[in-house]
């Protein structure tokens, strides 16, 4: 099967990041939110490379100024569970150093990718990985302050909530389907100016989601992946990502010296084709590469896909198919 979606390379030398906001069929009246989300991350990512801070460190703060913005499925912006509740997951890892850290089903934190750094730095070989009140414990004793659940709920996310609650049969998988409902996880990767690699992402899951559900978001080599060369992140749907290995096997295709924008399009092809939704559809997801010097490449079989590059000069984002890059150069 020929690749069936949209994909390009992008950037340049140099400090670089990489971030998206979601990929699937982002409607019109969401442009203007999921823009000023994306445009919040790049400035995030421009006074990180400002800061001279390490490519682990820059992808926390932009992925943390996602989860803070509301626009997308991550922190205060999270869909909520069948039980009514927000359960988030978040992951990362340093390229350099390849440790990881992720937290997963967690209800009470409103930045975990921060946990997740916490966790990367401090787990010390006992936990890269924690999963709910764990998590949230490990939180409190390295000074992240827990929130109550119904603080994260956001008003666009409780109509949805009801609405799903009044529908007779909601299958979660279903927003993967073409034009179907949201999924907008985010992510990033960086470059820093050392050469430095990082991915993370964090995410609120598929809508209306089984309690205690985690999809590819705080897993590495599903939803994340870095080396000392290649960097990748991954949005969509969760269950066929996971099966797919997508992000570690991206990194390791163009770590063999495979060109980035043809492994993003054969890694989504070859996920599309292999897992099949109830449905039908094969599987459906964005995908970023960054390796350690030259471009970065970008693809997704969605719709739309919001994401954005921020060198240390320059910003860009797209989120529609048929919108040519919109380079913008501060003054
Ligand atoms: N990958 C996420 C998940 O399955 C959803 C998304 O990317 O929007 O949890």
């Amino acid at each position: 099967m020929a690749f069936a979606g949209v994909s390009g390379t992008i950037g340049e030398a140099g400090p670089l990041a990489l971030l998206h906001g979601g990929a699937w069929a982002i409607p019109d009246t969401a442009l203007p939110d999921h823009r000023e989300g994306l445009a919040e991350a790049m400035a995030t990512a421009q006074s990180a490379f400002s800061d001279a801070a390490p490519a682990i460190d820059a992808a926390t703060r932009i992925v943390a100024a996602l989860e803070g913005h509301g626009a997308f499925d991550a922190g205060c912006g999270a869909m909520l569970n069948r039980a009514g509740e927000i359960e988030l997951d978040a992951g990362l890892m340093d390229g350099r150093t390849g440790r990881y850290g992720g937290v997963m089903a967690v209800q009470q934190l409103a930045h975990p990718i921060r946990v997740a750094r916490d966790l990367l730095q401090h787990g010390n070989g006992q936990a890269a990985l924690l999963a709910g009140e764990g998590a949230e414990a490990f939180a409190e004793r390295h000074g992240h302050p827990l929130v109550a659940n119904e603080t994260l709920i956001c008003e666009r996310e409780r109509q949805r909530y009801a609405q799903h609650r009044a529908e007779a049969a909601v299958d979660s998988s279903d927003s993967f389907l073409p034009n179907n409902a949201p999924s907008d996880t985010v992510g990033a990767l960086v470059r820093d100016a050392e050469g430095r690699l990082a991915a993370a992402t964090s995410t609120g899951g598929t809508p209306f989601k089984w309690p205690g559900r985690v999809g590819d978001s705080p897993l590495p080599g599903a939803g994340y992946y870095a080396t000392e060369d290649v960097a990748a992140c991954a949005t969509g749907w969760g269950e066929a990502i996971a099966g797919h290995s997508l992000c570690v096997r991206a990194v390791d295709a163009v770590s063999a010296g495979d060109a980035p924008q043809v492994v993003v399009e054969r890694l989504l092809t070859s996920m599309h084709e292999r897992y099949t939704h109830p449905r039908g559809e094969g599987a459906r997801a964005g995908l970023l590469v960054l390796p350690a010097s030259g471009p970065g490449a970008w693809a997704f079989i969605t719709p739309r896909m919001a994401w954005g590059v921020a060198t240390t000069t320059r910003t860009a984002m797209a989120i529609r198919r048929e919108t040519p890059l919109d380079l913008r150069h501060p003054s």
